[in-house]
Parts: C-alpha cells; structure tokens; sequence
C-alpha cells in the first residue's frame, strides 16, 4: 500500500479573552461557526468568544475585520497529511 503525502493548510485562531468585550459580533459572522461565547468569564465580568474544540476555520477573516477592539488574531500553517 502506497502513502500519499499531501500538503493542506490550517488555521489557527486565538481571541484575546481578556480584551474580549462579548459583542458576539465575530460569533454571528463566522460562516462556519467555529467561534462561540464561553460559559466563563473574562476579567471584564463578561463571556467572551472562544474557539470551538474542533478546528474548523478556513481562514475568511471575517471575525478579524468585523471585531471592534481588535482582539483575533489568525495564523495559517502549511501541514503535511498522509492520505
Ligand atoms: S477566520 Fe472565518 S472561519 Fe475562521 S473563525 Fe474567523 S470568521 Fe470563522
Ligand atoms: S467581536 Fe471581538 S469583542 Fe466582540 S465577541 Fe468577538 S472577540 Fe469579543
């Protein structure tokens, strides 16, 4: 059996919760919906948006533009994946 390597590109997003005012702004306009609001709370007092367990970002930028205080970041990373 022949191991294929392929290269794909993952994205990973990091909310800075402390800045994080709880708009949900990046929440509504995630088109796949990675992002939602934590049950815990910032040191604001208030939930912030946090990455969902499964990665399934695909790099858009939408909750980087649409964020008013700037708090997202997004790094994409090349990754080998064996087929
Ligand atoms: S970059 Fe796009 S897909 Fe990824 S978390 Fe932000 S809005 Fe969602
Ligand atoms: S848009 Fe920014 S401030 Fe609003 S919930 Fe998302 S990360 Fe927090």
């Amino acid at each position: 059996m022949s191991v294929k390597e392929q290269k794909t590109f993952c994205f990973q997003v990091k909310v800075n919760r402390d800045k994080c005012k709880g708009c949900q702004l990046c929440i509504f306009y995630c088109p796949v919906g990675y992002l939602v609001l934590s049950s815990r709370l910032n040191k604001k007092g208030v939930k912030f948006a946090e990455t969902k367990k499964d990665n399934e970002c695909i790099g858009c930028g939408f909750c980087y533009l649409i964020c008013p205080d700037a708090c997202i970041e997004i790094h994409g990373k090349e990754q080998d994946k064996e087929k």
